[in-house]
C-alpha cells in the first residue's frame, strides 16, 4: 500500500481503520442499499449515526445533560464569530488570552462583534508559549474568557486550564480529544474537525445549554447556538458525511481509550522533543513547559537547510513537515491517529540529516 507518514497540520492523518470501513460501506451503507452520502438526514439510517456520534463524544468526555453536543458548519473559524455573537450581550466585555495566531483570529472576530479585554498576550513572542495565570488580568462580570487550548501554528499548548470566574471558552480545534478534560471546567468547547477528529467541513460545539439563552432574539436563526440545541443540529441539512466520519473516529477512540491515547500522544511528542534537546543542529522553537504533544515546532540553522529537510523527508514518505507560510520552520503534526512507526522513522531520519548537515 503506498500510504505515507503524513505529517500535515489539517487536514490531517485519520484512523487507517476508519477509512477502511468507510471504504467499504461506501456503496452500500447498513444494508440500504444506498451510500450514507446518498442517504436522507431525515431517514433512520443517518438519524442512527448522528445519534450515536453525539452519544460517542458524551461518553468519551463525560459530558452531563447540562451541555449540548452540536455539529455546525463554516468550521472553527464561524465559532470565532458565534462565540461572541452568542455569548457577548448587554454591553458586557469578553477576556481574551493571546496565545498565537488562531487565537489572535478569535480576537479580531470578536471585536466586530462587542467589547473585548486582551487579558494577557503573549502572542507575539519567540520562542512561542501560552500565558500563565500569574499574568492574566481579568475583567470582573466578565461575558466569559476565551483561550485557544493548542495553538497549531506555533505548537504551543495549555498544560492546564486556567480557573476563571466567567465562563471558560475554548478553541480545541488541534487537541480536542487528544486527551482527557474535564467538560464542567468549560462554558464552551469549540473544534474544527481536520485537525484531530474528521473531514474538513464541520466543527464540534460543546456548549453549556444555559449560556445559549443569552442570544439577541434579532440574530439570524442560522447563527443562534439555540437553534441547533432545539433541532440536534438537524435545522438544516448537516454535513452528514462529515459527521459519519466523526463517528466512526469516535468508535476508534473509544476502543482505543482517551486516556491510554493521550499517553501515546505524549510519548510520541517527546520522542521528537528529545532529539531537539539533544541537539545543536535542531532547535525547538515553543518553551519547554507549553510544548505542544499534536504540532512539533523546530527551526534548522538556516532556511536553505529547512528547505532540503523538507525535501528529503519528503522523498522517504515523510510528508507534510514544513511550516506554516506565515512562521516557517519545520512542523511535525502528530495527532492521535499519526503510528508511532513514523514517529521513530522521522527520528532516524532527523539524526541522519543532522550527522549529514552539521
Ligand atoms: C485550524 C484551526 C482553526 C480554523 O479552522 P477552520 O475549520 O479552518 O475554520 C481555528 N483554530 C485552531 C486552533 C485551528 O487549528
Amino acid at each position: 500500500m503506498a500510504r505515507v507518514y503524513n505529517f500535515c497540520a489539517g487536514p490531517a492523518v485519520l484512523p487507517e481503520e476508519a477509512l477502511l470501513e468507510a471504504q467499504m460501506e461506501l456503496l452500500d451503507f447498513n444494508g440500504s442499499g444506498m451510500s450514507v452520502l446518498e442517504c436522507s438526514h431525515r431517514g433512520k439510517e443517518y438519524a442512527a449515526v448522528h445519534d450515536e456520534c453525539v452519544a460517542n463524544l458524551k461518553k468519551l468526555l463525560k459530558i452531563s445533560d447540562d451541555y449540548a453536543v452540536l455539529f455546525l458548519q463554516g468550521g472553527a473559524s464561524t465559532q470565532f464569530a458565534m462565540v461572541p455573537i452568542n455569548l457577548l450581550v448587554n454591553g458586557q466585555t469578553a477576556d481574551y488570552l493571546n496565545s498565537g495566531a488562531w487565537a489572535s483570529k478569535a480576537i479580531k472576530e470578536a471585536k466586530l462583534i462587542g467589547k473585548v479585554n486582551v487579558a494577557a498576550d503573549c502572542g507575539k513572542e519567540i520562542p512561542t508559549r501560552v500565558p500563565s495565570e500569574k499574568e492574566m488580568k481579568f475583567t470582573p462580570g466578565a461575558a466569559y474568557v476565551h483561550i485557544t487550548s493548542n495553538e497549531t501554528i506555533s505548537g504551543a499548548q495549555y498544560k492546564s486550564f486556567p480557573k476563571t470566574e466567567a465562563p471558560l471558552v475554548a478553541d480545541m480545534s488541534s487537541d480536542f480529544l487528544s486527551r482527557p478534560f474535564d467538560m464542567n471546567q468549560f462554558g464552551l468547547v469549540y473544534a474544527g474537525a481536520q485537525k484531530n477528529l474528521g473531514p474538513a467541513g464541520v466543527a464540534v460545539v460543546i456548549i453549556r445549554k444555559d449560556l445559549a439563552g443569552r442570544v439577541p432574539a434579532n440574530t439570524p436563526t442560522m447563527l443562534k447556538y439555540t437553534t441547533h440545541i432545539e433541532n440536534n443540529s438537524l435545522y438544516n441539512t448537516p454535513p452528514c458525511f462529515a459527521i459519519y466520519m466523526i463517528n466512526l473516529v469516535t468508535r476508534w477512540i473509544q476502543k482505543m481509550g482517551l486516556e491510554n491515547l493521550y499517553k501515546q500522544n505524549r510519548a510520541k511528542a517527546q520522542k521528537i522533543y528529545d532529539v531537539l534537546d539533544s541537539s545543536k543542529f535542531y532547535k525547538a522553537t515553543a518553551v519547554k513547559e507549553c510544548r505542544s504533544d499534536m504540532n512539533v515546532t523546530f527551526r534548522l540553522p538556516s532556511e536553505q537547510l529547512e528547505e532540503m529537510f523538507v525535501k528529503e523527508a519528503s522523498q522517504q514518505k515523510l510528508k507534510g513537515l514544513k511550516g506554516h507560510r506565515s512562521v516557517g520552520g519545520i512542523r511535525a503534526s502528530i495527532y492521535n491517529a499519526f503510528p508511532l512507526k513514523g514517529i521513530d522513522t522521522l527520528v532516524s531520519f532527523m539524526k541522519e540529516f543532522e550527522k549529514k548537515n552539521s
